[in-house]
């Protein structure tokens, strides 16, 4: 499961880094003044937080408090980090003192290594097991990257060549460029786990600025942080909530439904998520639950009926849900979300 979770970020990563924002999607978009880096787009949501995208991987988002900044994610290369902090100097010139990761997955701290021993690295107690080579699934990741990779570098060519459109081959073209660097940017990589990791709760009081890390349960994985700014009534989910469906590849699935009820219970107007794009309304978190409580019921009716997991994941139907997540345009979900759905069921006793 984790080549192909990879697989995941390359797409991911390479969609990001053509259009960011030209995924399907029901959310009202929310404007807020922009500052446009070399790589990354730089969105003011309130006074010193900007909400960064085009990078490889996960979308960002930088806090400039009174003396430092706090960087939430990192990306999927080093290369791309360090063209990150690049970009982030046209906002400020103070020091980045701090690093959250969300979560584990490589498309949000694949770009850690970049930062000295002066930055505090932060993320739940999980990521520091999750994050070691060799400890859980860090090590396929490593393994598979450059034959992943490879598949999708000669796939991209063979569009290129066929299409006859000058301006679509030029995008994939682009694609394939970023594939490229993709695959000689992470030559370098090196896996780094944060160097400082809480339990439930991490309050950081920064001059004015106070900024709440929160580990509120299981969920897209197991050790998700939500980064809280109670007085600008700001959120960032990283995974745990996007405004698109997530990878459920490493989803804890009845326990995430419940998170997300806490999560709503936090005082806050706009969500900042690791992909897609802000929102305010938390009628989308409702959709999203009532998405994942359908995923749970429809997968266990097909496992208890005997359904293979690959036909599950080609007839479970969660069209419904097509209004709120306009991504759905079929049956069917994704596969490796669907495998980890089986093994889920398997371990509750259930299917
Ligand atoms: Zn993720």
């Amino acid at each position: 499961m984790k080549p192909s979770l990879f697989a995941l970020g390359i797409a991911t990563a390479l969609m990001a880094s053509v259009a960011a924002y030209a995924q399907p999607s029901s959310v009202k978009p929310m404007t807020f003044p922009v500052t446009q880096g070399k790589t990354y787009k730089f969105e003011k949501v309130a006074e010193g937080v900007y909400y960064a995208t085009g990078g490889f991987g996960s979308n960002n988002v930088v806090i400039v408090n009174d003396n430092d900044v706090m960087l939430v994610d990192t990306g999927t290369t080093p290369g791309n980090t360090r063209r990150f902090v690049e970009d982030v100097k046209m906002l400020t010139n103070k020091p980045i003192k701090y690093v959250v990761n969300t979560h584990f997955h490589f498309d949000h701290t694949d770009g850690n290594q970049v930062f000295g021993p002066d930055v505090q690295i932060i993320g739940q107690e999980y990521l520091a097991k999750a994050i070691n080579p060799g400890i859980l699934n860090r090590e396929p990741y490593q393994t598979s990257t450059g034959a992943v990779l490879q598949t999708q570098m000669d796939d991209l060519k063979k569009q290129v060549a066929d299409e006859k459109d000058a301006a679509k081959k030029a995008a994939l073209n682009k694609q394939l460029a970023g594939a490229q660097q993709m695959q000689a940017e992470l030559k370098e990589l090196k896996p780094t786990p944060p160097n400082k990791t809480y339990k439930d709760k991490l309050v950081i009081q920064s001059g004015s600025r106070e900024i709440d890390l929160l580990w509120l349960g299981h969920g897209h994985t197991e050790g998700d942080t939500v980064v809280y700014l109670p007085k600008e009534k700001i959120v960032a989910t990283g995974d745990l909530m996007e405004s698109r469906l997530a990878y459920m590849g490493d989803a804890i699935f009845d326990e995430w439904i419940d998170t997300l009820d806490r999560l709503k219970k936090l005082d806050f107007n706009v969500v900042l998520p690791g992909h897609g794009i802000p929102f305010g309304d938390k009628k989308l978190i409702d959709a999203y639950q009532d998405y994942l409580q359908d995923v749970i019921v429809k997968g266990n009716e097909l496992k208890r009926s005997g359904t293979s997991v690959e036909d599950a994941a080609k007839t479970i139907d969660l069209t419904s849900h097509a209004k709120d997540f306009p991504q759905i345009t079929g049956k069917g979900a994704d596969l490796r979300g669907m495998r980890r759905l089986y093994a889920w069921l398997t371990e509750r006793g259930g299917g």
